[in-house]
């Protein structure tokens, strides 16, 4: 499994519904989590930092619209794209599926082909280093199709770990990122890797970084992981 597959993370109750979404997510090339109450849905957020999230409406202990709420209210998930799905089809409740914050709402029953479209033109949005862009931070510049890094127009030289350590920090700036959810990111999930590898990593970008000179850009967040500024 790679390390850049984006991860989709898809609460439905239904369990057929379950089963057709994430086979065609995963025919899509995205890595699939699965939460069937909102309950479950606000754990994974926290676990697996989605890079989206495809969610339904009406969910049992916990509602599509208030686990919307939520992770549109914390500034860590805040710029996680969602997808709501839902069997009503009032305009009224567009608009308050809408208001809550999500960023796009598919009417039931919806076709399979749109809502994949869907979701790879959120992601492309949310996520730009899958879609091949260049990233910026400060004066870090990140560009994911030549591997280039520069800071202030130098170029640094990272090892490949280190790129990809930089790439999921630069997608979403100020996000603080546990071990484990690094090791899943940039290592992938089915490689055994101790969580201290990560400070050894993490130490080399560092150093990396401040190659040329300039502050350290990253931030040790004591007993919760690193985040980029
Ligand atoms: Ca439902």
């Amino acid at each position: 499994m790679s390390a850049e597959q984006p991860t989709v993370l898809l609460v439905e109750d239904e369990p057929a519904q379950r089963e057709v979404l994430s086979y065609n997510l995963e025919a899509e090339g995205f890595r699939v989590v699965r939460a069937e109450n909102g309950e479950e849905g606000l754990m994974l957020v926290d676990e697996e930092a989605p890079d989206i999230i495809v969610l339904d409406w009406m969910l049992p202990k916990v509602s599509g619209i208030e686990v919307c709420r939520q992770v549109k209210t914390r500034p860590d998930t805040r710029s996680t794209p969602i997808i709501m799905l839902s069997a009503r089809s009032e305009e009224v409740d567009r608009v308050r599926g809408l208001e809550t914050g999500a960023d796009d709402y598919v009417v039931k029953p919806y076709s399979v082909v749109e809502l994949m479209a869907r979701v790879r033109a959120q992601l492309r949005r949310a996520r730009p280093s899958a879609a091949g862009l260049v990233l910026e931070y400060e004066d870090i510049r990140l560009d994911s199709e030549s591997h280039r890094v520069t800071r202030a127009g130098e170029t640094l030289k990272l090892g490949p770990t280190e790129f990809r350590l930089l790439s999921t920090f630069m997608e979403k700036p100020g996000r603080v990122w546990s071990r484990e959810q690094l090791l899943d990111r940039v290592w992938g999930r089915d490689i055994y890797v101790d969580t201290r590898t990560v400070d050894v990593h993490i130490g080399r970008l560092r150093k990396a970084l401040c190659q040329h000179g300039g502050g350290d850009p990253l931030r040790t967040v004591r007993g919760a992981g690193y985040a980029l500024g």
